[in-house]
Order: C-alpha cells, then sequence, then structure tokens
C-alpha cells in the first residue's frame, strides 16, 4: 500500500507495478497529483507541471497492478512487516465512479457557485466538480458542505442532467479492510516559508511570488 498520492506515491506505485507488485494507492483528495498538480512551471528545467504528471496519471488508471483508492484516509494500521491489515475511511463522493465518466455537465448546471479550493480560491466551482481536467480518477464529486441538496434537501438539479445515473446522494461513509504486505508512505510537503531565503526578496517586493503566492 502507498499512502499519499501525490508524485512520490504516483511514482513509487508505477515503479512497484512494473516490478510486478499489486498496489493500494491510497489518496485523501478526489483525485490523485497532490500539489504538482497544482504548479505551473518546475524547477530547474522549466517543464510544464501538469505535463510531467498527466501521462504519469493516465499510466496508473491503466495499470492493471494499480488499485487507485482516492478520496480514501487511514483508519488504522495494526500487524506487522508482511502482514498488515489496515482499515481504510472511504469518503463518499455522492457520485458512482464506475458511471460517471466526467463528461462535467452536472457542474454546468448546479447552481451553487464556491471558491475553488484547488485553484486557490482565484476561480470559482461548483458544488458538483471535478477538480481539473486531467483529473484521475476523471469522476466528479459533491462538496457535502454546500450542495442544496445534502444541506438542505432542496435542488437535486444534477440528478436528472446527469445521462449516467451516476448520482448517488444514497451514499455515505464506508470502511475497507485490506491486507498488505508492506506500506510506504509518501504523505508529501509543506510549503516552503519564503521569507526564510530573504535575498530573494519576498514579501518586501510585490513581484517576487512563489509557486503558492
Ligand atoms: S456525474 Fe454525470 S454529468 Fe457529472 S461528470 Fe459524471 S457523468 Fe457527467
Ligand atoms: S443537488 Fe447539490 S450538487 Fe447537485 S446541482 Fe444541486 S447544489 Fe449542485
Amino acid at each position: 500500500m502507498v499512502i499519499g498520492g501525490g508524485i512520490s506515491g504516483i511514482q513509487a506505485s508505477l515503479d512497484l507495478a512494473a516490478l510486478g507488485f499489486k498496489v493500494y494507492l491510497v489518496e485523501k483528495e478526489a483525485i490523485l497529483g497532490g500539489k504538482m498538480a497544482k504548479l505551473d512551471k518546475t524547477f530547474p528545467t522549466n517543464d510544464c507541471s501538469m505535463c510531467i504528471l498527466s501521462p504519469k496519471l493516465i499510466e496508473c488508471a491503466r495499470e492493471p497492478n494499480i488499485t487507485i483508492l482516492s478520496y480514501s484516509e487511514v483508519k488504522t494500521v495494526s500487524g506487522s512487516a508482511g502482514n498488515f491489515q489496515v482499515i481504510l475511511k472511504r469518503k463518499p463522493r455522492y457520485v458512482d465512479e464506475s458511471l460517471c465518466n466526467g463528461c462535467g455537465a452536472c457542474t454546468a448546471y448546479c447552481p451553487v457557485k464556491i471558491p475553488d479550493s484547488f485553484n486557490q480560491n482565484l476561480s470559482s466551482a461548483s458544488a458538483i466538480n471535478i477538480l481539473c481536467p486531467q483529473a484521475i480518477p476523471l469522476c466528479a464529486a459533491i462538496d457535502k458542505e454546500h450542495c442544496l441538496f445534502l444541506t438542505q434537501k432542496k435542488c437535486k438539479i444534477c440528478s436528472p442532467v446527469c445521462l449516467h445515473g451516476a448520482i448517488d446522494f444514497t451514499q455515505s461513509e464506508e470502511e475497507l479492510h485490506i491486507n498488505v504486505g508492506a506500506i510506504l508512505v509518501t504523505a508529501g510537503c509543506g510549503i516552503f516559508e519564503a521569507k526564510i531565503a530573504g535575498q530573494y526578496g519576498y514579501s518586501r517586493y510585490k513581484n517576487v511570488i512563489t509557486q503558492w503566492s
């Protein structure tokens, strides 16, 4: 099991799968990609971040040795090396992953617009949303804090709009029990405090920026 679906976890899963291991790739967010999916150019080659990441995301989705468990968090781990018992919490998307094809029709009709946290709140997103066009899994998820049906029992516009019958308000949090031989933690990194590198003038000059602010 690889915990963390950012670039480290993705590459580790692909390498392990290529060696013939079966991998559960566990990610707490609705999609894989982590911080790298949100970056623009990357140091030192100035390559587009998504240009590096997207082929790996697709490879992950197509690799038969990898099972992607997004929107999932580890609750407990017991056992020892070679035989771990893991209980995962799977959050409800209120969208059936096996039916949604990521067409985005529901997002266009949803009347609720909220700041798009994936885009650092610089744009808006719907209460039912696919975080980015290259999302893996390419499946919508409903924000239960803002959806009118889940908060006030109103609306349900997305339900008939979805021609694939993928909207499923009956979903609830589920537990998944899996057995794995080894666990690799690739839980990601924090954001660098740019003020520490004072020589660049971050926070003193308006036009000195980071990838995040
Ligand atoms: S839930 Fe339905 S309408 Fe929305 S993206 Fe998925 S398939 Fe398209
Ligand atoms: S039911 Fe919720 S997610 Fe669906 S369209 Fe209405 S507010 Fe949006």
